[in-house]
């Protein structure tokens, strides 16, 4: 998930442990709640999304936003209607509004409920249906706000903007069904003013310029979940590499940086294609047909995993460091390609995006991640923030908690040590190559880990995971 833009400061938490909430099955008949504990007015429910084609024109001088959604679909139920969430036309950040709902060219009525859009289908759909749903919609864009009042989403800067959903934030810019277990496909066909360029998931497949505007064209073929998508515009010049098995390392860089840190830049950039054979010598192959990376002057406050193509912010001091592009690399075998299938398991992501760096230092010649373990274990008193949460179960407001980052990495590292390096790398490349469509959960983890180690560890991750405090030396 996300990483900050500048060094995490000590996080302190007044909020108390809230209590574990249940989780619901993703519903499988119509309902405008994909059933996640956290998010429950994200999603939807009777319905598999399988394909989404957006077609936006962006006006970075107005910020009006033209957008046409087709979005192909499976019903799981007999269904006479659908929702998708979309932020509604009267949100602070400002929204969008529905225009016209059709399916081939039969008009379906709709309304728009707060963040969700209702259809009623004139033609029911039958278990199993596919069908094919048309969105026209518009409206001013923003700068949107998550649960943690940190900008997300479709969010607008004087020279364009950038776009990072995480958690649900898909919505701000198309109608989608925003929960992490319901993957699609995408292309993207963005409009924008000539000069501008506009980047999103996977690869570019065409670029036209008529009349003024440019149609940025950009294919993924494996699917995505929605927090994971992305269509940025800037000022960007986009420049492709390639690792030494041919995949294309697509970059976006903002022409607005300096020449000193465009150069720091491009030494990060010039280190990704060995990063990546190195991650796939640990983790297996690379899940997707492209990697890169969007990086902008503009900061939203942290980087983000984007499938693909991951965020890089500008603080306005420093360039992002090697660890967090080591970070967001990592994130597309844990979180992109195995994703939790609920919030609560978030640290499924974040565990591993601390970890993995502390594998390239290793790599590399540093501290070995048993080293870093111990370092940061008796750096830390009991009374350390860090130690104040689980991993588990953190709750919305702290997605991002630090007890999810260093102590889910301290989790891993302590696992490592435990089960020994054959059983750990042998977990962790099974764990990273498990089906793309699927989701996953902390229990599918542990039970992986038992499998590997041949060993009870319901002790081990009760301690690391599912207790606060500091672990006793001694008890796991
Ligand atoms: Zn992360």
């Amino acid at each position: 998930m996300r990483k900050p833009a500048v060094a995490l400061a000590a996080i302190t938490s007044a909020m108390a442990l809230a209590a574990t909430p249940a989780l619901a099955a993703i519903p499988t008949i119509f309902s405008t709640s994909g059933g996640d504990p956290y998010f429950p007015a994200a999603g939807n429910g009777g319905y598999d999304a399988k394909h989404y084609f957006l077609d936006l024109k962006y006006d970075t001088a107005t910020k009006a936003m033209d957008a046409t959604a087709q979005i192909r679909l499976k019903a799981l139920s007999d269904l006479g209607k659908l929702s998708f969430d979309l932020l509604g036309p009267t949100a602070p950040s400002g929204g969008l509004t529905v225009e016209r709902v059709r399916i081939g060219s039969t008009n379906q009525s709709f309304v728009q409920q707060g963040n969700e859009l209702v259809v009623t289908l004139a033609t029911p759909l039958r278990a199993a249906e596919m069908t094919e749903l048309t969105v026209d919609y518009a409206g001013t864009m923003g700068q949107p706000l998550d649960i943690e009042e940190a900008p997300y989403g479709f969010y607008t800067f004087a020279d364009g903007a950038m776009v990072a959903n995480e958690p649900d934030g898909a919505k701000t810019w198309y109608p989608v069904n925003d929960i992490p277990s319901d993957k699609a496909t995408y292309e993207f066909n963005v409009t924008v003013p000539v000069g501008k360029t506009a980047v999103a998931n996977g690869e570019l497949i065409s670029k036209r310029t008529k009349d003024g505007w440019t149609s940025w064209r950009w294919r993924s073929a494996d699917v995505i979940a929605s927090y994971l998508t992305t269509a940025s515009i800037g000022d960007y010049d986009l420049t492709t590499d390639r690792t030494s098995t041919g995949l294309p390392i697509i970059n976006a860089v903002d022409r607005d940086f300096s020449a000193a840190n465009k150069a720091t830049i491009a030494s990060r950039l010039a280190r990704q294609p060995a990063i990546v054979e190195y991650f796939e010598s640990v983790f297996g192959p690379y899940p997707f047909t492209s990697f890169g990376g969007i990086w902008d002057d503009n900061s939203l406050g942290y980087a983000l995993e984007t499938q693909t193509r991951p965020i890089y912010s500008y603080n306005g001091r420093n360039i992002t460091g090697e660890g967090t592009v080591v970070h967001e690399l990592a994130h597309q075998w844990f979180g992109n390609s195995t994703t939790p299938e609920y919030w609560t398991d978030i640290w499924l992501n974040e565990g591993f995006g601390t970890f993995a760096p502390w594998l390239w230092t290793e790599h590399n010649g540093g501290l070995t991640t048993a080293q870093q373990f111990t370092s940061i274990y008796n750096g830390r008193a009991a009374n350390h923030p860090g130690w104040v949460k689980a991993p588990s179960n953190p709750g919305p407001e702290d997605l991002f908690n630090d007890a999810v980052y260093t102590r889910g990495g301290l989790t891993l590292a302590a696992l490592r040590t435990k089960i020994g390096d054959s059983a750990f790398f042998g977990l962790v490349k099974e764990w990273a190559q498990q089906q793309k469509q699927a989701n996953y959960t902390t229990a599918d983890f542990v039970a992986m880990a038992e499998k590997w180690s041949g060993q009870d560890l319901d002790n081990f991750f009760n301690v690391w995971i599912h207790t606060p405090g500091k672990p006793a030396p001694g008890s796991w």
